[in-house]
């Protein structure tokens, strides 16, 4: 834990579902959604997550201690989400976690505009086209996924699978994962992503099935 580490956070909500997208879809998870986001997406299905103020802050430890309950109930893992979670220092949270769910992997999903805080056993960086992520993000990250909903997206989804290559990745650390993933209600991201992926192996679809399923 750092000095200025984060001890308590304000918090949209907590629950145990599954991971409805990305690599680790269909898995038992359990999920702190963090307040606060400056990114400002004008798809961003989470705008409540917006204004750190209106939420509630919750002790890390109390946190820490639903992540251990839900890991007895069957979790996976803990996935920690926003808002952008990275707007606040998380090496308090992921050390709390550590001591209370031992053994209970911390994943994190996150547009990679802020430093990197925390201990993270799966980072999923979603890159934003108007707020590019930081290098660090782009080297750290085990899935790189990108929201497409016209042609330019998928310009820009190459051109970051271009700079994780480039970015200075631990030689043991394997490239990530590189995920599209359609707007959910755009018909021309679903094509696009579609036939991107059907042309470029690297590349899979992701698709956010817990909208499908009307699921949380
Ligand atoms: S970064 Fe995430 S929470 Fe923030 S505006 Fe974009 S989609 Fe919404």
């Amino acid at each position: 834990m750092t000095a200025g580490s984060d001890l308590a956070l304000p918090v949209v909500e907590t629950f145990h579902s599954l991971q409805g997208e990305g690599l680790h879809a269909g898995r038992s998870a359990f999920f702190i959604r963090l307040a606060g986001c400056s990114v400002g997406c004008p798809w961003c299905d989470t705008k409540s997550s917006w204004p750190v103020d209106a939420h509630p802050t919750v002790a890390v430890t109390t946190l820490a201690e639903q992540a251990r309950q839900a890991q007895g109930a069957g979790a996976a893992f803990t996935v920690i989400t926003g808002g952008e979670p990275l707007h606040h220092n998380l090496d308090a949270l992921c050390y709390a976690l550590g001591v209370a769910a031992a053994g209970l992997p911390i994943h994190l999903e996150t547009s990679g505009v802020d430093p990197l805080s925390g201990r993270f056993d799966w980072i999923t960086l979603s890159p934003k086209r108007h707020r590019p992520p930081r290098r660090q993000a782009l080297a750290a990250c085990q899935e790189l996924k990108v929201v497409v909903s016209d042609q330019h997206d998928l310009a820009f989804a190459e051109a970051m699978a271009s700079a994780a290559d480039q970015a200075g990745r631990p030689a043991s650390s394997a490239p990530p994962i590189l995920s599209l993933q359609p707007l959910w209600d755009s018909v021309a991201g679903q094509e696009l992503a579609i036939a991107h992926v059907r042309q470029n192996p690297r590349w899979r679809l992701s698709l956010q099935s817990h909208k499908w399923l009307g699921v949380r």
